[in-house]
């Protein structure tokens, strides 16, 4: 048995409890009103959740953090190598190196189109909300878990970075989605360090070149690099469209339409180009 040195439970506390902050503070401060059965969306969502956690409970037990520590112990990876095993430095290296993959990994799911079949899932929420965070199709959590436990070994990441990032990631990409009123002063600063609710929901719009951008996880830092951030949808924040230019009926959000989505996506689309728009603004009022 593996000597982790701290509690592998913190980071489930940090994902419940985020879900349940985001949940309270988007009752109190909403901001666009919901325009489909909330009860049908979050039941798909909430469903989807419970596919994912039980594909990774079945495939890495306990956790990317025990492989990290495995590969620590056989002197696996990039970071093990250099020898960098106290300190902060490889806790800091680990952190921004696992947000950069988790980046990449993000824009490939957009840029190959058998991999924008299983996230387009994630862009087919007709509504944005707290429990959007948690709508991944258990292909892409496949995808995710290889791309990860090949970023572990090769990376070789440490197991206590994993950690921070594991605390880190669910409250920021949570933030990132929930359906609240954010004041544009703290939004503008906190955009320069991290991917705000405002900066995301431009990766939701339905306007093709507006989902392929934004694609940062906690640190915004990697769209500014990278040429891919965007700072507004052209419709602006209260009345731009949210989805996908197809799957955009009441049915599209209920559980059995969202598991059948990869193969219901129409093919002559091309993975990534400029959309037309989709609606025009009026159906899109808050
Ligand atoms: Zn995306
Ligand atoms: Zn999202």
């Amino acid at each position: 048995m593996l000597e982790l040195g701290f509690d592998p439970t913190i980071p489930e506390a940090a994902f419940y409890g985020s879900l349940a902050l985001f949940a309270l503070i988007e009752r109190i401060l909403p901001r666009r009103k919901d325009r489909y059965s909330f009860m049908v969306r979050w039941g798909s969502n909430f469903f989807l959740l419970t596919l994912e956690l039980l594909i990774a409970w079945v495939l890495v037990p306990g956790g990317l953090i025990v492989l990290a520590a495995y590969a620590q112990t056989q002197g696996w990876g990039l970071l093990n190598s250099l020898s960098l095993e106290s300190g902060l430095l490889p806790v800091i290296a680990t952190v921004l190196l696992w947000d950069l993959v988790k980046y990449w990994e993000h824009r490939l799911l957009h840029r190959i189109p058998w991999f924008w079949r299983a996230h387009v899932v994630h862009h087919a929420d007709l509504d944005v909300d707290f429990t959007t965070t948690l709508r991944h199709h258990p292909f892409e959590v496949l995808l995710s878990l290889v791309v990860g436990a090949i970023a572990v070994v090769t990376l070789g990441l440490s197991p206590l970075g994993i950690f921070v990032f594991s605390i880190l990631a669910p409250v920021v990409a949570t933030m990132s989605h929930a359906n609240i009123r954010w004041n544009k002063t703290v939004d503008k600063w906190l955009r320069l360090l991290i991917m705000t609710r405002d900066a995301h929901a431009v990766h939701h719009s339905a306007l093709r070149k507006e989902t392929d951008s934004n694609y940062s996880v906690v640190f915004i830092w990697w769209d500014y690099l990278f040429g891919t951030y965007r700072a507004a949808p052209e419709q602006g924040l209260d009345r731009f469209d949210v989805g996908v230019e197809y799957f955009r009926t009441p049915q599209d959000l209920t559980v059995a339409r969202v598991l059948t989505m990869p193969f219901r996506i129409p093919k002559d689309l091309p993975s990534s180009s400029p959309a037309t728009a989709t609606e025009d603004g009026s159906e899109s009022a808050t």
